[in-house]
């Protein structure tokens, strides 16, 4: 798998913010990141944007922002490639001892990184933001991530804790290891907790989108529900044994059932029931052959290791540019990647 090696360490904290249009919301979200980590690191952090393949002016701001300000990093990806992937490629690319990691809507207070600091600072690894209340969100949304989660905890043996996004603040070595690994159906919060050391919740209450709309509708939602379900467990195929088994026995039953009438000399009726029947085993059979379908068409998508992001250009200013960046740095593809100045 041809990844970009994580950069070098040279500062303490690196902020990594995925974007998709956000335009309306980006300057409100460069000043407060900006407030909180420099209150608490003065110049020592970085602030990497990773533009997601934005159909509005989200890049060109990003741009502007990183122009005036050496501390912000701009990332372009050549395309869209969904939430996951674009903080994979803004993790790839971190510097900082410990890594914040938030929405660009705004809806994960920036202001939370001192106190999620110090509670980092106990001994721990990972501080996750859990999220205690939801504002702004439709009662659907907050029903069917509920939902989501508790069956996710049914399925699955690493302990991915229920109502936790990707608001975390991480130690590096935690990224490391994320960066260490090459799948492509990420669900980093699954992921996250698969890495283990120590790692603790912080309660916050979830704020409403500053600007623009949900970039997560229903069809993303399912998608990421399967990629968490299909990378963590394979519980579910094991459901074709289970509905094998259930279905064998409801037939003996009711084979037992025709013999028994048989034997006192009638006959049993039904052509319609038989039909409702056949129709519901052939819907199971389909269903479970779609369930495998799945984890197969995963395995054919992760043999082909093609990269998991495209980069079509790096901002970094070069007042923060690292001695061994000189020049331009190199993408995954080994194309030269233009530092801005
Ligand atoms: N996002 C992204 N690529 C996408 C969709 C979303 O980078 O294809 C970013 C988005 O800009 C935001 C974060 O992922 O920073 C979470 O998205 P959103 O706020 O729409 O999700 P929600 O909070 O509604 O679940
Ligand atoms: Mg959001």
């Amino acid at each position: 798998m041809q990844v970009p090696q994580t950069a070098p360490r040279s500062c303490a904290l690196s902020v990594v913010i995925p974007v998709y249009n956000e335009e309306a919301g980006l300057d409100a979200l460069v000043e407060r990141v900006t407030a909180a980590a420099r209150a608490i690191f003065n110049e020592r952090y970085e602030f990497i944007l990773v533009n997601d393949g934005s159909k509005d002016a989200s890049w060109a701001k990003i741009c502007q922002h990183a122009e005036r300000d050496p501390r912000i990093v701009a990332i372009n990806l050549a395309r869209n490639h969904g939430h996951q992937l674009a903080l994979t490629a803004g993790l790839h690319h971190v510097r900082g001892e410990l890594v914040f990691v938030l929405d660009a809507d705004l809806q994960d207070p920036p202001e939370l990184l001192g106190p999620m600091l110090a509670r980092l600072r106990e001994g721990h690894d990972v501080v996750y933001g859990q999220r205690v209340k939801r504002h702004g969100e439709t009662a659907f949304k907050r029903g069917t991530a509920a939902l989501f989660y508790r069956m996710l905890g049914k399925l699955v043996d690493t302990h991915i804790p229920p109502d936790a996004g990707d608001f975390r603040l991480m130690t590096r070595r935690v990224v490391e290891q994320l960066n260490a690994m090459p799948e492509r159906y990420r669900f980093i919060r699954g992921l996250v907790s698969f890495i283990g050391f120590s790692q603790v919740p912080f309660p916050y209450e979830r704020d409403a989108r500053l600007a623009g709309e949900t970039n997560y509708p229903l069809r993303k939602m399912v998608a990421l529900a399967i990629d968490a379900v299909t990378s963590f467990s394979v519980v579910p195929l094991r459901f074709a044994s289970h509905l094998g088994m259930l279905f064998g026995l409801a037939g003996l039953v009711s084979l037992a059932g025709i013999v028994w009438v048989w034997m006192q000399g009638g006959t049993v009726q039904g052509w319609a029931s038989l039909a409702a029947l056949i129709l519901i085993m052939g819907s199971v059979q389909l269903l479970v052959l779609g369930v495998f379908g799945e984890y197969l068409g995963r395995m054919y998508m992760e043999g082909k290791h093609r990269p998991l992001f495209i980069i079509a250009e790096v901002r970094r200013h070069p007042a923060a540019a690292n001695a061994e960046n000189t020049g331009a740095e190199r993408d995954q593809n080994g194309e030269a990647i233009r530092v801005a100045g």
